[in-house]
């Protein structure tokens, strides 16, 4: 068969958020679109987001909360994407939505109802969605090959030539889940600079004869800092270092590569607290440092941090004992704990993958690359990265429907 006789006009690399949305879209404007994804299912990371109940945006969706190169990129996409005109999409098929932490918006019927509403919306457009075909191939046709196609795509089972292209392969972050590098090989591949990837929203690791790991499984609320990045959450222990929403939010932030952390991390154990003046003014001089510490932190952090943050011996003394330059230096080293993580978890581990496809070879409003016309990236492949709180699927969404609006 002459593949250039079915020339497709869009085909979508990728059946995940990004790639699920722009199908629709595209579709829905009377596009023919084939989804290509080598899962067994579409929409993998979406089924296992925010632990199976689905993060899907935040109320406070603004281009402050992404990681990017090219800090303004991402401003045009979602201005084309409000947080009420998501959401409509979804409540229109009867999903409801909750703010269960300050603006991070959940699906109340859980991730699979998020995902089989983007799934639905695809196929009811008449877009083709084919799985269990790894991409092995994309190349670009000169104009006399190929006619009106532009591209042809290789799979084992099929070749597609196609007018436009939507890399939506994602990045390598949590492989469990189907993840690849393919997206960033093929960019590289066509010539695209792309800003090294590195785990994101990950657990921190903290080497070898890490003092607290018999804290494993404590949680507390802090602030935690790594450069001019700053945010207040939920830290959890763990045997080899740091993570909860605290250490996953400041990783992208603290992380130059995958093995070598690259920033020191200052975590206030007392966010809101002023330690040093109630230690000067508690009424109760008799108690001891450590008792006074154990009714503000839970027990065993404060007996650790007696141990290795505060000068040896303090924690013994009585309150009213204590000169005032050491209790400006206990009320210090909790306040401003300063880490210095080995490393992270790992892509095995990483929520997203920050770097990527660089966005500046791209259309901001549409995602097409401008030297190469048809060839267009959303969702997680390019450099863009959310915060923790909805914002990597808002990403996802909002570019992959720039996409599929302008093919
Ligand atoms: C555990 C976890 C929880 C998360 N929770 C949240 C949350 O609550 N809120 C939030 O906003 N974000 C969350 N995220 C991040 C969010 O899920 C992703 O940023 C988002 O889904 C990215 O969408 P995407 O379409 O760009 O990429 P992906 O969802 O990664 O889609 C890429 C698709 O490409 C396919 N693919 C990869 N390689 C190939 C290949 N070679 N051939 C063919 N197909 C291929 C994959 O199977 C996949 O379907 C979470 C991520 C994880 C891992």
């Amino acid at each position: 068969m002459n593949i250039l006789n079915h020339v497709v006009d869009l085909c979508v690399l990728g059946a995940g958020a990004a790639g699920l949305m722009a199908g629709a879209e595209a579709a829905r404007r009377g596009r023919t679109v084939v989804l290509l994804d080598h899962g067994p299912r579409v929409g993998r990371k979406v089924l296992i987001s925010g632990g199976g109940r689905c993060n899907l945006t935040n109320v406070r969706i603004s281009a402050e909360h992404y990681l990017s190169d090219n800090p303004h990129f991402c401003k045009s996409a979602l201005a084309g994407l409000g947080t009420a005109d998501l959401l409509e999409r979804f409540t229109s098929r009867g999903l409801e939505f909750v703010d269960e932490d300050r603006g991070k918006l959940f699906c109340r019927q859980g991730a699979g109802a998020v995902a089989k509403v983007l799934e639905d919306s695809c196929r009811e457009a008449g877009a083709d969605i084919r799985l269990s075909r790894p991409v092995t191939g994309l190349k670009r046709f000169s104009s006399a090959e190929g006619g009106e196609a532009r591209f042809v795509v290789d799979t084992p089972r099929e070749t597609l030539a196609c007018r436009s292209v939507l890399v939506a392969l994602g990045g390598p972050a949590w492989p469990g889940a189907g993840a690849s590098s393919r997206g960033l090989d093929l960019a590289r591949e066509l010539g695209l600079p792309v800003i090294p990837p590195r785990p994101a929203l990950v657990p921190l690791t903290m080497g070898a004869n890490w003092p607290f790991a018999e804290l494993a499984g404590i949680a507390l609320p802090v602030r935690i800092t790594c450069g001019q990045a700053s945010f207040q959450e939920a830290l959890l222990f763990t045997h080899r270092g740091l993570s909860g929403p605290a250490a996953l939010q400041v990783s992208a932030h603290a992380v130059p590569g995958q093995d070598q952390m690259g920033r020191e991390v200052v975590v206030d154990l007392l966010p809101g607290t002023d330690l040093a003046a109630l230690l000067a003014d508690t009424k109760d001089r008799k108690v001891l440092l450590k008792n006074f510490l154990a009714r503000l932190l839970p027990q065993r952090l404060a007996q650790l941090a007696m141990e290795h943050l505060l000068p040896p011996g303090l924690g013994a003394r009585r309150v009213g004992e204590i000169g005032a330059k050491d209790l400006r230096l206990a009320a210090q080293a909790l306040s401003a704990w300063t880490l210095a993580p080995s490393g992270t978890e790992g892509w095995a581990k990483a929520e997203v993958t920050a770097g990527g496809v660089d966005t500046r070879p791209l259309s901001s409003r549409t995602m097409e690359c401008k030297a190469i016309p048809g060839l267009y990236f959303a969702g997680e492949v390019l450099d863009v990265t959310g915060q923790l709180g909805g914002y990597n699927l808002h990403w996802a969404l909002a570019s992959g429907l720039a996409c599929g609006r302008a093919v």
